[in-house]
């Protein structure tokens, strides 16, 4: 067969297309796979990572397929968001005609790779019809208080002009444009996260089977839970006069409480509220003043990266069971979201207090002993041991005290055991036009009130001018001017646009839906609890906490509202490597890029694919390598080039396996261990390079020999099991010989796998002689007579007096 490329990849793309070969069935009594590959963001150009997200998640989808199931697997857009207001500013163009401009080029770009998507339910997040259903979520978890409003600090990025959540400042730099990341003073909404924080850490074991250890790790230690002991400390009687009586106590939370017999000072957030009164109250020297407003002035960035600063604040606090004076220090490390922005300091037993009591040269008192780890003041010993110097709690070891100490706090009404998160509410604001209108009306005398659900979508604005300054909605003449859905009188719409992720958090609910049911319904109920939830998900380890976080809460959420029933949205997760060129990750800043429609255009869709697929496992960094494409394409040219060996047929030709040639035979074994291979790892390694060299070894095999039964019964499977990897040469090879019948469950057979001769022993009078082969299934006689041919020299001249066969083993021949 000729490989004329570019002519087949169009026409199996053309009939898949006409042919609506790829869309779900509405069986809901069928057995089901949903595969999704994370949807992309209409930047303009497909690039390699998406190539591979894609391939992946196509070949788990074409296999499936073949295996009986009902598979959906949908492609949508993610297509809100701040690039399209960059182009837009800098190509004077409108945020929408380039997000639909560039969706059409990429669907066309997903088009040429041959992808098996379903097309009728195909969206993107800023379509109007989505939009209202996003918006109806928002106003259903408003109504169920998982939705309020307040005013904060907030990580704000001077570069983008918008507010950033936690999850989205990396080292104190805005994931998306890398600039530092300031703080601004802002009232915005927030989603209650929180609430389902416990449940969220608890089905993360839900998972083990099926997502990486590494996802669930940071997950874990993202939602951050503690169990410690939070208590007051009392003021004493000179401090609280000194505060003019406005405080006499403050909170702390500690998850060591074993070492309390330890502490030897405290220390306040610099925005704490105390810290706030002696400022303004100007009960300190202008000096120190000074430096609290220095302090004050740091992000919790350049806080966890500057050198331990504090200052005393001339205050003392009562130790709760020594009933000793504990002096009260400000510290530029105390964190204000933290545990209520105060903590107890045991610079025997923590690090950081250990260094800034020595700085200080404030008292270190041990009052944890570890025999492998011994205390000799000139480090802190964090280790847990035996409590010393700690009164009646003397003697026990660190987990007994943990438990005994609370107990006592408890019994004592001092304090109580509690459960802290690190997780914080998210928040969803964003001064931004390109996403979706929070549907939110500011009423004078109803205050805070909701659009009605039959007014949505609350659609943006079209006549907007994007300069890159202040929030288009606020500035439009006429947008925010409303009236209040309760009252009637003239009200403002809010103007605040939502986190993008907030449209990701759901999407994958959507496509469980036909898509002729979108105008009535976010997601139809009995659709998503066939489809939910996704049997494998596929996208990159940069996704970890962001998306999969919240599309973890999103389902919590719509189950407690009613709208579907699964507890959690994906199964299993494929985090897939990156593509590196030269060692290190492709960029355009780097220059060192590989644009997929190059090799396309050069090599054909399943060369990219099958290189792709087969240059390292998936969930491994993968290196681009010329010459590795290049053999791609040769194998795909070898595997075409005997097509003509095979003869049609409709079914798997019926083979007489015993009665083939040695190569034959051989052939056939390693097409089937190639079947076998398929099995193996489509049940979740995905380690299709070894599925692809299994196919090379069956095609050289198959070229060892010319029995043309099993060459039609070579690419019968072969052209099954790569169909998943190079699926349009795969349709035009069984399309000419076995007019696409073969895309089936291939049973596995045994026969080919058994050895087919065994080697037996030759003996005489106990004394091994020889060893010879003889067929499996012989019969006795004729293993002795072959035997006796085979030792017939030394058999000449004597009487044989006993043949002995032991089989399988020998045959003995006792001889005078
Ligand atoms: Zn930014
Ligand atoms: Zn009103």
């Amino acid at each position: 067969m000729e490989y004329n490329v570019s002519k087949i990849e169009k026409k199996w793309q053309k009939y898949w297309q006409e042919n609506n070969s790829f869309e779900p069935e509405k069986d809901f009594t069928k057995k089901k796979k949903y595969i999704l590959s994370m949807f992309p963001y209409p930047s303009g150009k497909i690039h390699m990572g998406h190539v591979r997200n894609y391939s992946i998640g196509d070949a788990i989808a074409r296999f499936s397929r073949k295996k009986g199931y009902n598979v959906l697997h949908p492609i949508g857009w993610d297509s809100f968001g701040m690039p399209a207001e960059n182009a837009a500013i800098k190509n004077r163009t409108h945020p929408k005609k380039w997000t639909y401009e560039n969706i059409d080029y990429m669907r066309n770009e997903l088009n040429s790779l041959g992808l098996s998507f379903s097309k009728k339910r195909e969206f993107a997040t800023s379509d109007p019809l989505y939009t209202k259903f996003d918006q109806k979520i928002f106003i259903d978890m408003f109504e169920k208080g998982l939705v309020y409003q307040k005013s904060a600090s907030l990580n704000w990025c001077e570069t983008c002009q918008t507010v950033l959540a936690n999850e989205q400042v990396e080292d104190g730099k805005c994931w998306r444009c890398d600039s530092d990341v300031t703080h601004k003073d802002m009232a915005g909404y927030y989603l209650k996260i929180t609430q389902y924080a416990q449940e969220l850490l608890d089905d993360l074991k839900r998972l083990e089977k099926g997502w990486p250890s590494q996802v669930l790790t940071m997950q874990e230690n993202w939602i951050g839970r503690s169990e410690g002991l939070e208590f007051d400390f009392n003021l004493s009687d000179e401090s609280k006069k000194k505060l003019d009586g406005n405080f006499d106590k403050f909170k702390v939370f500690t998850t060591r409480p074993d070492t309390i017999y330890g502490v030897s000072y405290s220390a306040l957030a610099p925005e704490h509220t105390i810290i706030k009164y002696l400022v303004q109250h100007k009960l300190l020297s202008d000096e120190k003043i000074q430096k609290i407003k220095e302090m004050q002035a740091l992000s919790s960035r350049d806080k966890a990266v500057a050198q331990k600063e504090g200052l005393s604040l001339e205050i003392d606090v009562i130790h709760p069971l020594t009933k000793k004076k504990v002096p009260l220090w400000v510290a530029n490390f105390v964190l204000i979201e933290y545990g209520g922005g105060a903590v107890m300091a045991v610079p025997a037993h923590d690090e950081r207090d250990f260094e800034f009591a020595k700085k200080y040269d404030l008292p270190i008192i041990q009052s944890i002993a570890n025999k492998k780890q011994k205390f000799d003041g000139t480090f802190a010993t964090t280790e847990y041991g035996d409590m010393i110097n700690s009164g009646e709690f003397s003697g026990l070891s660190s987990s007994e005290g943990k438990i005994a100490v609370i107990k006592y706090f408890e019994d004592n009404n001092l304090g109580k055991k509690v459960i802290n998160f690190k997780l914080r509410d998210w928040g969803i604001s964003r001064q931004r036009y390109w996403g979706a209108p929070i549907p939110m009306i500011h009423c004078q005398n109803c205050g805070l009130v909701p659009e009605k659900k039959e007014n949505l979508p609350v659609s943006l604005p079209d006549d907007i001018e994007i300069t890159g300054e202040g929030n288009p909605l606020q500035t439009h003449p006429t947008w925010k001017y409303t009236k209040c859905p309760k009252c009637g009188q003239d009200a403002l719409r809010e103007t605040d646009t939502m986190d993008t992720f907030f449209q990701s958090s759901w999407y994958f609910l959507r496509y469980t839906t036909d898509s002729s049911l979108w105008e009535e319904m976010a997601f139809d109920k009995k659709s998503s609890d066939y489809w939910m939830s996704v049997d494998q998900y596929v996208g990159g380890i940069e996704h970890a906490i962001l998306h999969l976080l919240y599309s973890r809460f999103f389902t919590k959420v719509l189950r407690d509202i009613g709208m579907q029933s699964s507890d959690e949205p994906f199964s299993n997760l494929l985090t897939q490597g990156m593509v590196l060129k030269d060692g290190s990750k492709m960029s355009k800043s780097k220059g060192n890029t590989v644009d997929p429609d190059d090799i396309i255009k050069r090599y054909g869709a399943d060369t990219a694919r099958l290189f792709i697929l087969f240059a390292a496992p998936p969930q491994k960094e993968l290196d681009w390598n010329d010459n590795a494409v290049e053999g791609a394409f040769k194998f795909i040219k070898r595997f075409t080039s005997k097509v003509e060996m095979a003869t049609p047929c409709e079914e798997l030709p019926k083979i007489e396996h015993k009665k083939l040639l040695k190569e034959s035979k051989y052939a056939r074994k390693k097409v089937y261990e190639a079947l076998k291979k398929s099995n193996e790892i489509f049940k979740g390694t995905y380690t299709f390079n070894t599925l692809i060299a299994a196919c090379m070894e069956a095609l050289n095999a198959l070229n060892q020999q010319n029995d043309v039964a099993v060459w039609s019964e070579g690419y019968f499977i072969l052209s099954n099991i790569l169909e998943p990897i190079i699926p349009h040469v795969c349709w035009e090879i069984s399309d000419r010989l076995f007019g696409l019948k073969n895309f089936t469950n291939i049973p596995l057979i045994q026969e080919v796998f058994k050895e087919d001769s065994i080697a037996i022993a030759i003996t005489i009078n106990g004394k091994k002689r020889l060893q010879t082969e003889v067929d499996i299934g012989l019969e006795k006689e004729d293993i002795i007579n072959k035997a006796k041919e085979q030792a017939q020299k030394w058999l000449e001249d004597k009487i044989i007096i006993k043949e002995i066969y032991v089989p399988g083993k020998l045959v003995n021949f006792v001889v005078k």
